[in-house]
């Protein structure tokens, strides 16, 4: 648990992210970039590509291999498929983000749940409607596998994964700085059916600092 030693008032950029919202936005290289979890156990599904080469992007693969760790907090090096670090985490008050459990999808909402909910919003729709609506050329195809801030996803002993009441905290934050010119692309996720939000999605504030 590190915490940071910026302050709200100095930040260049903020803005609150709805329950259920997608966002996307660019940092530059040394930037420092918050997510501030507002009212508590919201998880915050988001990816990270090379601003200059959107091929260049977020790898759960090699960012798990390099630090040999599925969880993320302070020290955390996020790493692209191109082996760069794109985001250093430099404080977290949370102290677990997951790596594996993935998106929340149409698909896996009726696989999961029921075939009556394959309907209901969904971080992979987010993302979608995010980088159409951007329209710098990101498509499907350029959604990989993404980090979930605050999201509790343990492993069990027998090695499957499991969906947990979050541990996060209404104010509870997690910082990093950009590494390079970085695109931030966020679904706030709007699930209902698992704990991951404490069945109740709530607001995030996103901030940016020049330091
Ligand atoms: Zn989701």
């Amino acid at each position: 648990m590190v915490e940071s030693k910026l302050d709200a008032k100095d930040a260049v950029y903020s803005a609150e992210i709805l329950a259920g919202d997608p966002w996307i936005h660019e940092v530059k290289k040394g930037q420092y970039f918050r997510i501030l979890d507002l009212h508590g156990n919201q998880a915050v599904d988001t990816l990270f590509y090379n601003a200059r080469d959107y091929s260049d992007r977020y790898s759960a693969q090699d960012t798990i291999q390099r630090q040999a760790n599925i969880y993320l907090t302070t020290g955390s090096e996020l790493i692209s498929t191109q082996g760069n670090t794109l985001m250093t985490i430099v404080a977290d008050t949370c102290g677990r983000h997951d790596t594996l459990g993935g998106a929340c999808a149409n698909e896996s909402n009726m696989v999961r749940y029921d075939i009556g909910k394959r309907h209901m919003h969904a971080c992979r729709s987010s993302f979608l409607k995010a980088i159409t609506q951007w329209g710098h050329g990101l498509e499907k195809r350029d959604i990989p596998s993404n980090i979930n801030f605050f999201m509790n996803v343990p492993v069990t002993p027998e090695g499957k994964l499991t969906f947990e009441d979050g541990i996060s905290d209404s104010g509870k934050y997690v910082e990093m700085r950009a590494e390079m010119d970085v695109l931030i692309l966020i679904s706030n996720c709007p699930q209902l059916n698992n704990p991951c939000n404490g069945w109740n999605p709530t607001p995030v504030q996103v901030l940016v600092w020049d330091v």
